[in-house]
């Protein structure tokens, strides 16, 4: 039998620690104060044992300094095996915070215990992130439990406050640890992708959420003529916005969808009665825009579709950017992250895994930001955030074999 098959052999036993691991980390509820909670320290103290055991060369806790969380940090860990070579480290980074269970009524069994059905673990946190911690720690314990020499040096990072910003997490860590993390090395996020596990993660749109204010004049809806409707205005105004999808047409197969998106989404409620015509409307667009474009660039080109509305209804029209993301420089789909990922993909499950783009929000802009080649990837249900969330125990030991293969540099 090979190394790699004998590492292999080695994963494929370990389905009760998956269990096991879930079942220890799901009880341990890791919630950050803008979630309700106190911080990761239970949770993260956990995984620092665990780590411990398999003597890394270099384990650290970095406190973030968060007045509101227990004790006054934010707690995050670094370790690494086999750093004393030079080759580039292979980094997987998960995190150990969760969002909150939300309607209790609409989960089956309590989110903080595990709930086992066949392949299916159930509870908060199971996916998100617990699933690529699991995973990525398996992978490098059945590596050092069957006395292989790592082929080059492999870290595992578990940050907190992934959920409300990332500011006493990886931003932290990134700032703090100037020099751990390099250009050349690969750096794995499991913190999304698909169920086939073929969805390689580099490249986000921007985010961009604007805010139209639309003032008219209030009056009876009988007499129209001595009033100024918003609602019309602001209708009108929706209308004319979709112009952006023309204006701002160029297409990224990368991405998916592949076109930039401007949706009017939420809409504050104005009079309570059917016999008003109102005078004040507010109304909300979330635009996703590719990297070929800036965000400064549509908020000019916003303006400019409410300036012609406004003189042509003699309405007033307020824009404003409340929320923006500008995406970051994308990781390059040649980057060797990316390339051995796919073939450590392909070479466990034969299948054939593709670089892309998504709408935005997830942990890897802050590597990009850095300079920083970052890749997200998983095999997931994607059921991430949400009631009864679950892993599969048979995705969490495939996503170990991939591991091990970067790991070993045997992809
Ligand atoms: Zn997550």
């Amino acid at each position: 039998m090979s190394e790699l098959e004998n590492v292999f052999e080695r994963i494929v036993g370990y389905r009760d620690e998956v269990i096991r691991i879930q079942a220890e980390l799901t009880s341990r509820v890791a919630l950050g104060p803008e979630n309700g909670g106190t911080g990761e320290h239970d949770k993260a103290g956990y995984i620092k044992r665990l780590l411990e055991r398999m003597n890394p060369e270099l384990l650290e806790e970095i406190k973030a300094p968060d007045k509101r969380a227990q004790d006054g940090y934010r707690p995050n860990l670094i370790a690494r095996w086999g750093s004393s070579q030079k080759e580039a480290t292979v980094w997987v980074l998960s995190h150990a915070d969760i969002v909150p269970p939300g309607d209790l009524s609409l989960w089956k069994s309590d989110p903080y215990k595990i709930e086992l059905e066949g392949d299916r673990i159930i509870g908060r946190g199971v996916e998100d992130n617990q699933h690529g911690f699991v995973s990525s720690y398996l992978a490098l314990k059945a590596v050092l439990d069957s006395e292989q020499r790592l082929k080059r040096p492999v870290g595992l990072v578990v940050v907190a406050d992934e959920e409300t910003g990332s500011q006493y997490g990886l931003s932290y860590l990134i700032k703090e640890q100037q020099g751990i993390f390099g250009k050349q090395d690969l750096i794995v996020v499991p913190d999304g992708g698909n169920e086939e596990g073929t969805m390689i993660e580099v490249s986000e749109k921007s985010m961009l959420w604007v805010k139209f204010t639309v003032t008219g004049k209030q009056c009876h809806a009988s007499t129209p003529d001595k009033g100024k409707n918003s609602l019309f205005g602001a209708a009108r105004l929706i209308v004319a916005l979709a112009e952006l999808k023309e204006q701002f047409n160029f297409l990224d197969e990368l991405f998916k969808p592949s076109l930039s998106t401007f949706e009017p989404t939420k809409m504050e409620a104005n009079v309570p009665n059917v016999n008003t015509i109102p005078g004040r409307n507010v109304f909300y667009m979330d635009c996703r825009i590719l990297p070929q474009y800036t965000v400064d660039e549509i908020i000019a080109a916003c303006k400019e579709i409410s300036a012609r509305i406004s003189s042509e209804l003699g309405l007033q029209i307020q824009v404003e950017s409340v929320y923006r993301e500008d995406a970051k420089e994308p990781t390059s789909p040649d980057a060797p992250v990316v390339k051995s990922l796919a073939r450590a993909i392909k070479r466990v499950t034969g299948k054939d895994a593709k670089p892309m783009g998504i709408g935005g929000g997830t942990v890897a802009a802050f590597f990009r930001q850095a300079g920083l080649p970052a890749a997200v990837w998983s095999t997931i249900s994607d059921t991430a955030h949400q009631p009864n969330e679950y892993c599969l125990i048979s995705n969490i030991l495939t996503d170990a074999k991939i591991f091990a293969c970067l790991y070993l540099d045997e992809s």
